[in-house]
Parts: structure tokens; C-alpha cells; sequence
């Protein structure tokens, strides 16, 4: 039997570019020596995206839709298009063709030589501004240096996942996702497949400035304590420096005496000091509560060899 590939499309607004990107999206997809399915999932668009998506769904049976009752964001709809997808292996690409569906034959033979997640890298970024190119290139060298977990640098969403892959993501069920984060939480055999992103077809960008600073937030909060253990630092090298201080004063005191200023100078200092050294132990408990509510897997399986599971 042929495996089946699911091709997940997130769109919203895409009335300009959704009939010609599925016809090029379909003409890929019958070269492939592979069943596949198409399911575009509408996040709330107020365009005539969806009415097209009828049309298209009523013309060919391998196209499967489901639509938000608002917009909910590209993350999740993507994840709506995981949980309903049934293939082998899932493709994740956006509907405005600046992923190219032709790489998903490079992905594909990625998959086929035993790759559990292959990312598209972008090697080039094609007819998009210099300030989004710009903050793109700083923001993934921040999350690299934050993240607990390594991040391909200068990749987005545009990937293809194993079946087992998938399966771990319909288990993270986390509110405020970055999938790519979780991708790179959950490990296993991840290979870059390197592509030209190009313009987007037509239309204008659906990410709006709003929309890209709290998924950049997203991936630093979900992926990283950095931000919670500044606390901890500077309440650290406070309490040093007026420890220090301190001890200047007593033997300054001894010596040729010290205004009484000083003594309360030093003494706020140290108070900040423990404050914050204080509000960083309460940010290791939030740490850690943080971590029950994202309610994560403990642990992801690779494989297992001779393990039979007793069930009671
Ligand atoms: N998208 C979505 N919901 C949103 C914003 C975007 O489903 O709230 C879809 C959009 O239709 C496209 C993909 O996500 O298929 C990527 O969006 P876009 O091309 O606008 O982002 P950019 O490439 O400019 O970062
Ligand atoms: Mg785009």
C-alpha cells in the first residue's frame, strides 16, 4: 500500500493566492510516488478564502478543510491541522508560496533516508525587507543563546514530520505554542534540507508586528528560564558589592571614620540585594510550576528494543 502524506496549509486571508498555490501545491504532490491529502485549515478568514475552500474541497476529494470559528493564530492552526491529519508523514507549509512546494521532494527523500523531522533552512530570503530580515536574523541568534534546547537558526515552520513526530505533538497541548521550540524539545533525528524563500506569491503578510512579538515571546518564555534566573543573578552580584562595600566602610570607620549616610546607603543596598535574590528563588518555584501546567510528556521515545509494556 502507498503511505499517505498530509500537507497542512494554514490560511487566513489568502483570498489572492489560495487557487493558484493549490494548483501548484497538487501538481507537486501527484509527481510523488505517494498517496496524499491536503487539509487547509481557515483561521477566521473575513476574505473569500473560504467560500474558494468549498469550492475547492466539493472538486477534489484529497482536499479536507477545517475552519475557525475566529482567528486563532498560525500556530494553531497548524496544530488543528496535526490533529486531524492521518498521513505517514506531515508536511507543513504556508499557503503564500514563499515555502516552495518543489522542495518537498528534497524533504521527502530527507524523510526516506531516515529523517524524523526535516526543516527547510532558508539559505536565501527573497523579496522581503531588510528590517524583517534584519530582526529575523537577530531574534533567532537570541533564542539560540536562550533557549535550553538547540533551535535550527534561520527556520520557520516549513517542515516535514515522521508520523511518530506528530503523535508527541498531539500530546503537548500547551496554550501559548512555538512549534518549532517543541520540535526541538522533543529531539529525535532532525535534518536541515536548505531552500530559497521567495517572495510571497500575492497579497500581503497576515503576520502582523503584534502577532510576530508574541510568538517571538513565545519562543524565549516556552524554551528558556534565562529570563527568570536575571533575578537571581542580580540580586547575587548586589548582595556581593554591598557585602563589600560594608566591609570598606567597618574598616574606614576604624580608620578615619565615615559619614553616617554611607552606613544607609550600603544598608539599601544590601535590602535590594536579598529582595531581588528573594524574588529569584520565587521564580525557580514558578519555574517548576510552570513546567506542571504545560503539562508536557516526561519523556519522548526513540525506539525501544524488547520492551513490553504490562497492562493491568
Ligand atoms: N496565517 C494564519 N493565521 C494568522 C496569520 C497567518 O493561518 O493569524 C497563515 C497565512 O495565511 C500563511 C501562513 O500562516 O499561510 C504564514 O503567514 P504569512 O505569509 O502572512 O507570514 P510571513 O511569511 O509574512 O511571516
Ligand atoms: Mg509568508
Amino acid at each position: 500500500m502507498r503511505r499517505l502524506l498530509s500537507l497542512i496549509v494554514p490560511v487566513f486571508n489568502e483570498q489572492e493566492v489560495l487557487r493558484h498555490s493549490y494548483e501548484r501545491m497538487s501538481e507537486v504532490m501527484r509527481q510523488l510516488d505517494y498517496d496524499y491529502e491536503i487539509i487547509y485549515v481557515n483561521d477566521g478568514s473575513r476574505d473569500d478564502t473560504m467560500r474558494q475552500l468549498r469550492a475547492i474541497a466539493s472538486e477534489d476529494d484529497r482536499v479536507r478543510v477545517r475552519s475557525f470559528s475566529r482567528n486563532f493564530g498560525h500556530q494553531l492552526a497548524v496544530t488543528a491541522g496535526m490533529d486531524i491529519a492521518r498521513g505517514d508523514a506531515l508536511i507543513i507549509i504556508d499557503a503564500d508560496l514563499q515555502d516552495p512546494p518543489e522542495v518537498i521532494e528534497a524533504l521527502v527523500k530527507a524523510w526516506n533516508e531516515g529523517a524524523d523531522i526535516a526543516y527547510g533552512k532558508r539559505a536565501k530570503r527573497e523579496g522581503e525587507t531588510f528590517m524583517k530580515k534584519f530582526t529575523a536574523f537577530c531574534y533567532y541568534r537570541l533564542l539560540t543563546a536562550m533557549s535550553a534546547y538547540p533551535i535550527p537558526l534561520d527556520t520557520g515552520d516549513f517542515r516535514l514530520i515522521d508520523r511518530k513526530v506528530a503523535d508527541v505533538f498531539l500530546k503537548m497541548r500547551e496554550h501559548n505554542r512555538f512549534l518549532r521550540g517543541m520540535s526541538a524539545w522533543m529531539g529525535f533525528n532532525a535534518v536541515p534540507v536548505e531552500y530559497v524563500r521567495h517572495e510571497r506569491y500575492a497579497g500581503k503578510t497576515k503576520y502582523t508586528l503584534k502577532k510576530m512579538l508574541k510568538l517571538a515571546f513565545d519562543g524565549i518564555t516556552g524554551f528558556s528560564y534565562k529570563p527568570l534566573s536575571i533575578a537571581t543573578w542580580l540580586g547575587g552580584i548586589t548582595c556581593a558589592v554591598a557585602a563589600l562595600g560594608l566591609v570598606a566602610l567597618i574598616v574606614l570607620a576604624c580608620t578615619c571614620g565615615v559619614p553616617p549616610w554611607l552606613w544607609a546607603v550600603a544598608g539599601v543596598v544590601l535590602m535590594q540585594g536579598v529582595t531581588m535574590l528573594l524574588m529569584g528563588v520565587q521564580g525557580a518555584y514558578m519555574n517548576r510550576m510552570y513546567d506542571e501546567l504545560k503539562g508536557r510528556p516526561l519523556y519522548v521515545i526513540g525506539e525501544d528494543i524488547n520492551v513490553s509494556v504490562e497492562k493491568e
